[in-house]
């Protein structure tokens, strides 16, 4: 067994990709310091600077009301509930420009699959964001909203997508992706957009020009190789179409509503996977760490396995604190987190441009 992970280091050292094969031997029997050495490296070929970038932007939720009732999901509500909600275009415009004033660049916009939201209510959101505030970045509908859009509007993916982009929208969150393997999928949210057609929005997205980020959540009952074959789709779709500006792995969160019964997935597994992620996905320039879901102790330690960004400062953040993730953070203290790991904070956009350096 050592003689094949030398083999597999040695690839890694020589700047070669490693297999589906070998991405089951490494993450099954690899260490997490050998994890941490290579995926370093592989970061610092492709960020030589010490920069570690970060974005202040906001995720508003729309409405969490939504009808494919995931299992692990502690977010969503049943319309009757009651404290069921859809935004008005005015409050979401409210939120906007609290953001923009405390220095964000960017919205992340998502929201539960709701059939009473007519197709216009999210042209016309779009339209009157990119009139109010056109300086702001429009991240907006994970594949699976994409997906409930098209079924719920007769609609292809491709024409969806097209309306939205018209409308204003910028770039694709890769939420819902979950874990892109059947077997764990339909037993946790077998309702859902299932892994080719999260596949088929990122792809057809990726043609018409939209950028999108790729994520997973791991920790619930998948299996390593599922992790593996996560990372392959994605993968092979971005050596396809180059589509992907980033890839963001979090482990599942265990709380409120969320009904998946699984123990808390330990940090070093989570500094692992991110590793792992680091060195298998060799056409993804941009590895997240998840204060958000590790805490920021954590986060610090994954810029030193593989992450060059710690995401966003989130002014606001409603699906994880529901199931009981309460982690917080600002700039200020996210700045110095970076400083004190020996890196330098890089203020980014959405796109992944540097905003402000120091
Ligand atoms: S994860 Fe998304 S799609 Fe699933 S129940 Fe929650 S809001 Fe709905």
């Amino acid at each position: 067994m050592r003689d094949n992970l030398e083999k597999i280091f040695e690839k890694i050292e020589k700047g070669k990709r490693i297999t589906f094969e070998d991405g089951i031997m490494l993450l099954k029997k690899g260490s997490l310091a050998e994890m941490g050495f290579y995926a370093q490296k592989i970061r610092y070929k492709l960020h030589p600077k010490d920069f570690v970038t970060y974005i202040i932007d906001r995720n508003i939720n729309y409405t969490n009301v939504c009808e494919t009732k995931c299992s692990f999901c502690a977010f969503y509500r049943d319309e009757k509930d009651r404290d069921a909600y859809t935004l008005k275009i005015e409050e979401v415009l409210e939120k906007i420009d609290e953001t923009i004033n405390l220095g964000g660049t960017g919205i992340l916009l998502q929201g539960g699959h709701n059939p009473k939201i007519p197709f216009n209510y999210y042209v016309e959101l779009l339209k009157a964001i990119r009139k109010a505030f056109p300086q702001i970045h429009i991240h907006a509908f994970s594949p699976p909203e994409i997906v409930f859009f098209a079924k719920n509007f007769k609609m292809s993916v491709g024409e969806v997508l097209k309306e939205l982009k018209k409308a204003g929208l910028m770039s694709l969150p890769g939420g819902g992706a979950e874990i892109l393997s059947e077997k764990t999928r339909k037993k946790i949210a077998p309702r859902k957009a299932n892994a080719q057609e999260w596949i088929g929005v990122m792809e057809k997205a990726h043609q018409l020009k939209i950028k999108t980020t790729a994520t997973m959540m791991f920790g619930t009952i998948e299996k390593d190789e599922e992790i593996v074959y996560h990372l392959d789709l994605i993968r092979n779709l971005q050596d396809k179409t180059k589509g992907f500006t980033a890839f963001i792995p979090w482990t599942y969160q265990q709380g409120g509503k969320a009904k998946v019964k699984a123990e808390k997935t330990p940090y070093t597994k989570y500094l692992k996977v991110l590793a792992f992620s680091r060195i298998y996905l060799d056409n993804i320039m941009n590895i997240q760490a998840s204060w958000l879901t590790q805490g920021l102790d954590i986060a610090s330690v994954a810029l030193h396995f593989g992450a060059n960004d710690v995401g966003s400062v989130m002014i606001e953040e409603n699906v994880v604190r529901e199931a009981g993730c309460l982690n917080r953070t600002n700039e200020e203290e996210l700045r110095k987190m970076i400083v004190n790991c020996g890196f330098v904070p890089i203020k980014r956009t959405t796109l992944y441009k540097i905003v402000k350096t120091s």
